[in-house]
């Protein structure tokens, strides 16, 4: 049950606290795991979204599981990287976030996850509402109130 004193705050939309589609790092589907491999390294993320050439959300990409592609049972298969595509690799059951959302559901997806996806109603991506962002913003409340 929620406080009614906190309500304001909960049912806050999340739309002014979306990183936007054009700021985040993304591959494309088609990409194969070399590509992913260099943008997961380069930008220092552990997981990054994959998008169709419409911009729509197919799925998500983790290091983990480009890194675990290519292990063999006695070394790295460097050479494979080429050959796999990055949605063999890509997790497409997806929960995601409508930019219409409130911040009470954000929360409650973001204490299991760092980051969640944010789509138009058709599937077009819009950007990731991060678990920092919304902790920030937490903070920020919590000092505020008596
Ligand atoms: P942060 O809130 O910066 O700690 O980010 C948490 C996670 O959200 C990162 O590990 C990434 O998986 C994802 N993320 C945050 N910002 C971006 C971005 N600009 N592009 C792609 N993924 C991001």
């Amino acid at each position: 049950m929620i406080s009614i004193k906190h309500k304001d705050f909960l049912f806050t939309s999340i739309k002014d606290y979306i990183i936007p589609a054009e700021k985040v790092a993304h591959v494309q589907v088609g990409n194969n795991a070399e590509h992913a491999l260099l943008v997961l390294t380069k930008t220092g993320y552990s997981s990054i979204p994959v998008l169709d050439a419409e911009d729509k959300l197919q799925g998500l990409l983790s290091m983990r599981t480009v890194t675990d592609s290519i292990l063999g049972l006695a070394h790295i298969e460097y050479e494979r990287l080429r050959e796999i595509s990055v949605d063999q690799l890509m997790r497409a059951e997806l929960d995601t976030l409508k930019t219409t959302d409130t911040f009470q559901k954000g929360f409650d997806y973001l204490i299991d996850l760092p980051f969640i996806c944010v789509v138009e109603d058709d599937g077009t991506f819009s950007g990731i509402l991060t678990r920092r962002v919304i902790l920030k913003q937490l903070k920020k409340y919590i000092y505020n109130v008596h």
